[in-house]
């Protein structure tokens, strides 16, 4: 029982002024090449309600690229066209974005592939979406403009708070729609209706999470994370045995639970301070804990680690527990040093992930001195030049020692210090030619 209801004035209060203009033209221009166009997916999702996005898709029943192409020309707008989806986007001259695609069956030659495109019509291309609340249209042509197009009783879900699948087959034929469902749920609070949560379980453990490549479920972890509240859709997860179907061997505790916690706490410090880091790096060096060698190179293939990475996290995590304890003790950043050197932000994040807030706060201050301390006036050049060292090894451990020491102590006089600890290191080498027994 399909229903559609005319939600014009729903769009003219909620939507800005430009925006609704934008989509009476985007309807006209489809009266001109004879295609139905419609706004379709999450910003009719959330405009029902009544939250912000102006993600803009459209679907036309005819080509969509031909459509595109004219509104560029209409707008003088740049049309990146994808000719093997039958999609476009098209971007304006103020940078706002509109994707446009050809109503489809998407079918899928094996399951877990990238879906075969045909062209087809609205209601067709609405039943092969991810969930009800995702399978809404609204019409732009001006005589049925502001016409909701629900086949599937979508209203109702999304009113009721319920996430569910179109048809039994969803999970899979694209079975990142199961860790879509879990995003779904926990932005909204909704819940995955019982039939849906039971077509998951089944095909979950039928091992269809596995058949799809790693680039795609990574992504959509990605987009997990990016949510306000990633520890809540970590533990539905578990809860619902996914996470076993991504990291094969990884085996969630209330203490890894506890880890996560504190290292998304850190976070937000580390990307203050670092570009680009990766959320599903970050997380990666506490769910591959203590994986073997074998498993881990599996992951790695599979997901795209850098091969510095795994090295990295596998390096590190044996250091851990000492460091833990010399940052509880308040141990100084010299010694620190001496175990943890000028990391990379994983390994930070890594150990963060055993400290109190407290602990991760004078491991902040370890990061920023590491970063802030600079020799001035004590170089290799220097010492070969003052002291005639030959370049080799024993530079860089005068060198790295002066700076252990302006780690604890920023003011000290560098060329005095330095002269201090040749002095020692000549007396150390003279003591040990004195002990060495003469050879007849
Ligand atoms: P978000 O607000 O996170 O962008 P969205 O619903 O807009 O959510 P997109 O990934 O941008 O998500 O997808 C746009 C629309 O395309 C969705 O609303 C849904 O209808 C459809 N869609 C996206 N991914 C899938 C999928 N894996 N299977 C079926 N339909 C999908």
């Amino acid at each position: 029982n399909p229903s559609f209801v005319n939600i014009k004035d729903l769009m003219n209060k909620r939507l800005p002024r430009r925006l609704v203009n934008l989509l009476r033209l985007l309807g006209a221009y489809g009266n001109e090449l004879k295609m139905s166009v419609y706004v379709v997916g999450g910003f009719v999702r959330d405009l029902l309600l009544d939250i912000e996005n102006y993600d803009v898709d459209i679907v036309v029943e005819g080509n969509g690229i031909e459509f595109a192409k004219y509104i560029g020309q209409q707008f003088d707008a740049i049309v990146v066209p994808y000719e093997k989806f039958y999609t476009a986007s098209v971007i304006f001259r103020d940078g706002f974005k509109i994707d446009v695609a050809t109503a489809r069956t998407e079918y899928y030659e094996k399951p877990a592939e990238l879906p075969q495109v045909d062209i087809s019509t609205i209601k067709k291309d609405l039943y092969r979406r991810d969930f009800t609340i995702n399978a809404m249209a609204i019409k732009l042509n001006p005589s049925e403009y502001g016409m909701l197009y629900d086949f599937f009783n979508c209203q109702k879900d999304l009113e009721q708070g319920i996430i569910r699948i179109l048809h039994n087959l969803s999970f899979i034929e694209d079975p990142t729609r199961m860790i879509r469902g879990v995003r779904f749920e926990m932005r909204y609070n909704f819940k995955m209706e019982e039939h849906t949560l039971e077509v998951l379980k089944q095909n979950l453990e039928g091992g269809y999470l596995e058949r799809v490549t790693g680039a795609r479920i990574r992504q959509e972890i990605e987009k997990i994370l990016e949510e306000d509240n990633p520890m809540k859709a970590i533990r539905r997860m578990t809860n619902l045995n996914m996470i076993k179907h991504i990291f094969p061997k990884t085996y969630y505790t209330q203490t890894m639970d506890e880890k996560l916690a504190r290292l998304f706490k850190f976070l937000p410090k580390i990307k203050e301070r670092y570009q680009s880091v990766s959320d599903f790096y970050a997380i990666s060096t506490i769910l591959l804990e203590y994986y073997d060698k074998q498993t881990l190179e599996t992951v790695r293939a599979r997901y795209g680690y850098p091969k510095k990475f795994i090295e990295s996290i596998k390096f590190t995590e044996n250091i851990m527990l000492p460091l833990k304890e010399m940052i509880e003790l308040r141990l100084n950043f010299s010694d620190i040093y001496k175990v943890l050197g000028k990391a990379n932000p994983y390994v930070y994040l890594h150990l963060s992930a055993y400290l109190t807030d407290e602990g991760q706060s004078y491991l902040l201050q370890y990061i920023d001195t590491i970063s802030s301390t600079k020799l001035q006036t004590v170089t290799g050049k220097y010492l070969m030049g003052k002291y005639s060292l030959k370049s080799g090894p024993q530079i860089n451990e005068i060198l790295e020692k002066l700076f252990a020491m302006k780690l604890d102590n920023p003011n000290i006089d560098e060329e005095k210090v330095v002269s201090e600890i040749i002095e020692m290191y000549n007396s150390k080498l003279e003591k040990e030619t004195e002990n060495q027994p003469e050879r007849e």
